[in-house]
């Protein structure tokens, strides 16, 4: 996560006097800096920040049904404004980009890491979590508690949560990144293999529909190449599937 960017998150919470989930007023925030916030149709963006001479306006897809995905969708424009010391600036932001699917452009990534710290501060985020084992419930009730996405909770526990987890991107049947916490007994995915036949998220790119229980699986459909590769080793498996972009957020745990 890019401390500059967790950084500017944590600054705007503490200068605003922030301390509980249901006090970020995202269109306050804008306000505050002249920023206006407007829902229109937008083609090949799900959000834009145009920025000039002290004034600005937010563009959020109005295709974008989901509360959770569309308040991410401001955070990660107001991370461009804030990680860019509030320069004039333009920025067109795909699915791919704010969805965390492609992982490839710095600015795009330090927009995200600023969006999760400031709708999921980390020290709120472990105080939610402590004690709690991680299960399919528990997803739901982080993206509840932050007014989130559920892929949005999943990335962020990979993150910062305590209980051994690991997350895999894939997108058109290859592994695009994976994300695994250090309790997790596997460490290692290769980005760019493709997602194994005996994974659950291959159903997916089967074409069929993906079942949203947990499912337990056999290490070996994720980390047969990982250096500490056991047999017989048993997974809970449960997939987030990201229709629009024929991509799948995997969430495994252990038993
Ligand atoms: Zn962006």
């Amino acid at each position: 996560m890019s401390i500059l960017a967790k950084a500017n998150a944590k600054k705007l919470l503490k200068d605003l006097f922030l301390d509980e989930p249901g006090k970020i007023d995202l269109y306050a925030i804008a306000g505050c800096e002249n920023i206006f916030i407007e829902e229109r149709d937008l083609s090949a963006c799900e959000g834009e920040l145009v920025f000039k001479d002290s004034i600005g306006i937010i563009s959020v897809d109005r295709k974008l049904v989901e509360q959770g995905q569309k308040k991410f969708t401001i955070a990660h424009e107001l991370g461009h404004y804030f990680n860019s010391g509030k320069k004039n600036g333009s920025y067109f932001c795909s699915g791919l980009d704010i969805r965390g699917i492609k992982q490839s452009i710095s600015a795009e990534v330090d927009a995200n890491d600023f969006a999760a710290e400031l709708l999921m501060p980390e020290e709120w985020f472990r105080s939610f979590t402590k004690g709690k084992r991680f299960e399919k419930k528990i997803l739901s009730d982080i993206a509840e508690y932050f007014g989130v996405s559920l892929s949005a909770a999943a990335m962020r526990y990979a993150e910062a949560g305590s209980h051994p987890v690991a997350i895999i991107m894939s997108k058109d049947g290859v592994v695009k990144w994976s994300r695994i916490n250090n309790y997790f007994p596997f460490k290692f995915i290769r980005t760019g293999s493709s997602v194994s036949s005996s994974s659950y998220a291959y159903e997916f790119y089967k074409g069929e529909k993906i079942s949203d229980e947990v499912e337990t699986i056999l290490a070996d459909a994720w980390f047969q190449e990982d250096f500490n590769y056991k047999k017989d080793y048993f997974l809970f498996e449960q997939n987030i599937p990201m229709y629009r972009y024929n991509a799948v957020l995997t969430v495994l745990w252990e038993k």
